[in-house]
């Protein structure tokens, strides 16, 4: 017997992970995606045998806890997958000549800041121990309607440090938590204070960030963004799984509040039980459900929280080896281009590290930059094609500073801009993972179903300020955990 049918719009890794678990459960289910191929933001692109990653840089989860188990379920991680552990996080240039080192090991960093400016022990220590406090929060694995008081119970032994951490700082923004330190250091305050300086950004996601790390629990999987893709493909066809790619969904068909099908945008209708969106959150609940569905709460964060900026990619193939101990340098910077510019720092990234993105005896560096989807929307083809030139020459520029003699080998060089994003994933002013996590936000959740919108679930980055891999992986398996008790079905999952 076939079972109830599922239509999953986007085939991101929410749709991917939605679909792997759907098809454990005996759905019959198949995601639609517009683009030519599966992956969405978690993706990258061949230039003349190099290969352009755009997504992970780190991975929480990935040694061990909740989403560990989900990389082992959908085959994101197997044993054949190797995973590094970096040991810094950035180096950043400082206008001043002089260098800030981050460590992904707490301990390190400590005794590195402490040996650079002594005159600050009392405060290095002080945020080292809220990093270590912190100790990489374990999520949920149920969504919030099935939870229990045991899940609650549960929770709060696991995570107890981790939960009067997020309690005493879930208000505080990095700008606040830093003024409260009172760093002395001329060298910290450019180096850190400086350079994470965000009245809105949570003191939160930077805390967890390196409490993480140092649990080696944030690695990166060789293959990167793209084989984190096709693995979780392989996966969900393996699964009995199908994906219609270039299936552009322009509506979601309602009827008597009840969510029955999708319309492409070619006119095609195709019913379903059930629908679970993974795509933008933006377009699924302002463009395929015309504004008619949301909840209180989803209307006052589609309103009023800010996205994350998008960016601009710079995307070099060199043909020489360029080594570095530093893989990921930030650059402390302001610079305008013709309407565009960079307003605080750029990073470039040397893949080196990674085998399988880079030919041999070559290098695939990558330079990226915030930049304002708005101010790209509305340009002219002319000066669209002139700003990306402006934007190339400084690619060269920059390669040329950190590795000199090396732009004349520069043997590609790709551009991708805010709307190159929009066009491949149409995700919402080019954001690069959903909501910014702000002190507003962090501790907040947006719902999967809408009351009055019946056997309809919303899946990906959108729901969690601060996005990212893990939880929009997991809210896919979430949509089905709920599916499942809709059915009145025990839900399943496993690693085989
Ligand atoms: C530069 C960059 C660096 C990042 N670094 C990290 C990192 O280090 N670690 C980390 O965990 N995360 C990182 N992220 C974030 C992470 O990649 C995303 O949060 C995650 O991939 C989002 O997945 P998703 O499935 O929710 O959404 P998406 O990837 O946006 O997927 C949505 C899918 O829906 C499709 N779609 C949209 N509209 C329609 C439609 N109408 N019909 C059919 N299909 C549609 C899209 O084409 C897309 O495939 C990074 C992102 C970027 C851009």
């Amino acid at each position: 017997m076939m079972g109830k049918k599922v239509i999953i719009i986007g085939g991101g890794v929410a749709g991917l992970s939605a679909g792997i678990y759907a098809q454990m459960n005996g759905f019959d289910s198949i995601i639609l995606e517009q683009d030519s191929r599966v992956g969405g933001l978690c993706t990258a692109w061949y230039r003349k045998g190099y290969r352009f990653d755009y997504s992970i840089q780190w991975l929480v989860g990935t040694r061990y806890g909740t989403f560990n188990d989900l990389y082992k379920e959908t085959h994101l991680l197997t044993e054949d997958v190797e995973v590094i552990d970096p040991k810094y996080h950035t180096l950043t240039h400082l206008k001043n000549g002089k260098d800030f080192l981050i460590y992904t090991d707490i301990g390190e960093w400590q005794e590195y800041l402490i040996a650079n400016a002594p005159e600050d022990e009392k405060s290095i220590r002080r945020m080292c121990r809220h990093m270590d406090w912190s100790k990489g929060l374990e999520p949920f694995d149920v969504p919030p309607p099935l939870r229990t008081p045991f899940h609650y119970l549960r929770a709060l032994h696991r995570n107890f440090w981790s939960l009067i951490t997020l309690l005493r700082f879930k208000n505080m923004s990095c700008s606040e938590y830093f003024r409260k330190l009172h760093f002395k250091s001329a060298w910290i305050q450019e180096g850190l204070v400086n350079n994470y300086k965000n009245d809105a950004y949570s003191v939160i996601a930077l805390l967890l960030m390196l409490s993480w790390y140092t649990k080696k629990n944030a690695g990166y999987p060789i293959g990167g963004s793209l084989g984190v893709a096709q693995r979780l493909e392989k996966r969900y066809l393996s699964l009995g799984g199908k994906i219609l790619a270039q299936h552009k969904v322009k509506e979601i068909l309602v009827q008597n509040d009840q969510a029955v099908g999708v319309l492409l945008e070619d006119g095609e209708r195709m019913m379903s039980d059930y629908v679970v969106s993974a795509a933008d959150g933006h377009t699924t609940l302002y463009q395929m459900l015309h504004g008619k569905y949301f909840t209180p709460k989803m209307e006052k964060a589609y309103k009023n929280w800010t996205p994350f900026s998008s960016i601009v990619q710079i995307s070099m193939g060199v043909d020489a080896l360029l080594k570095t101990d530093y893989p990921v340098q930030v650059t402390l910077y302001k610079r305008q281009f013709g309407k565009t510019g960079i307003s605080h720092s750029y990073r470039m990234i040397n893949y080196g590290y990674d085998p399988s993105i880079v030919p041999e005896g070559k290098s695939a560096i990558v330079i990226r930059f915030e930049s304002p989807y708005e101010v790209w929307n509305g340009m002219t083809p002319e000066e669209y094609a002139a700003e990306k030139e402006m934007i190339a020459a400084f690619g060269r520029e920059v390669v040329e500073h950190y590795y000199p003699n090396s732009s004349d080998k520069i043997e590609v060089l790709d551009v991708a801009t805010p709307l190159t994003t929009v066009r491949y994933t149409g995700v919402w002013k080019g954001s690069c993972q959903g909501f910014l996590p702000t002190r507003e936000n962090i501790s907040k959740q947006l719902e999967m179903t809408i009351p009055k919108l019946k056997n309809f679930y919303m899946a990906g980055q959108w729901l969690f300020p601060g996005g990212g891999i893990p939880p929009s992986m997991q809210s896919g398996k979430w949509a089905i955990q709920l599916i499942c008790k809709n059915e009145k079905k025990k839900f399943v999952c496993y690693t085989k």
